[in-house]
């Protein structure tokens, strides 16, 4: 189980070169997504494990801010953080009357209550704790939340509709499934891990394109999205995400045992480890009511 944010613990042996200094530092165990977070754009799930490390500040005023963020992050000082929200890869700090939105990119991260921490993107001081957030992107939104975000379209929210999905699939037929799955209009909150276990798993090629899939594979495609997404979530927790993959990364395929062929599939050609055994590359388009 993860450490309280108030008894950080360095890994021991574990260390990674500070994104700005080039030092190294070790990585501590509070921060249940840094030792990803070096390595690969944070997925929907490791924001909802953030979003709980920081409800201890939610109603909390802000003693003092620092940072090398363009924007105006003065702004903050002195206000009282009244909620945490995500949506997909965005997460929301929620104040009075503005939000601060916080997209991770590729190597941002974060740390909980860290005594003496490098310069961060955003420092938020409270009379009892720290919240530092590095290398991320930083923008203000003026807008009520709700008029912002789509939250039926992330895959980690309560009010996720299943059908809506499908009728932003439908839409694009052309688009292929690996395209389909990194879109965070459809599937906000889905990053390249889940894209390449949930493919795995409903045994199709990420070279299919939406209009080539069966009903029942689409079906498959929108509920496994969310349901992976959410054993993503309590894997991760449980420090043994990475136990579970099945395809990412890998070389052999766990079903039938040939070689994972690799390769940078799709529009954002990110990395994609697939069977073509076992993962089937549909070609036609699907008669209605075709079950398989
Ligand atoms: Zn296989």
């Amino acid at each position: 189980m993860p450490q309280q944010a108030s008894l950080l613990m360095p890994i021991t042996g574990l260390e990674q070169p500070d994104v700005r200094t080039g030092k190294a530092r070790h990585v501590y165990r509070c921060c249940a997504i840094c030792c990803y977070i070096f390595n690969a754009m944070p997925e929907g799930p490791s924001l909802v494990i953030l979003k709980g490390e920081v409800e201890q500040f939610i109603g909390k005023k802000i003693t003092s801010v620092s940072g090398n963020s363009r924007v105006d992050i003065a702004r903050m000082q002195g206000q009282k953080i009244i909620d945490f929200k995500t949506w997909g890869k965005h997460f929301l700090i929620c104040f009075k009357g503005f939000t601060v939105r916080i997209h991770f990119l590729m190597f941002g991260r974060y740390a909980i209550n860290e005594e003496r921490p490098s310069v961060a993107r955003v420092s938020m001081l409270f009379a009892k704790g720290a919240f530092h957030l590095y290398n991320c992107s930083v923008q203000f939104i003026e807008e009520p939340l709700d008029d912002v975000y789509d939250w039926s379209g992330d895959v980690m929210n309560d009010d996720w509709d299943e059908k809506g999905a499908k009728k932003k699939l439908r839409a694009q037929p052309d688009m292929l499934v690996v395209d389909a799955l990194l879109d965070q209009n459809i599937f906000a909150g889905v990053g390249n891990i889940i894209k390449n276990e949930v493919l795995f798993r409903i045994k199709v090629h990420p070279e299919t394109t939406i209009g080539a899939l069966p009903a029942r594979k689409l079906t498959q495609l929108v509920q496994e999205a969310r349901i992976y997404s959410f054993q993503f979530l309590e894997w991760k927790k449980a420090f043994i995400l990475k136990k579970q993959w099945k395809a990412h990364t890998k070389k052999v395929c766990a079903e039938c045992g040939g070689p994972l062929t690799k390769a940078h599939l799709g529009k954002t050609a990110r990395r994609t480890f697939y069977c073509t055994h076992c993962q089937v590359k549909y070609e036609k388009p699907a008669a209605a009511g075709d079950a398989q």
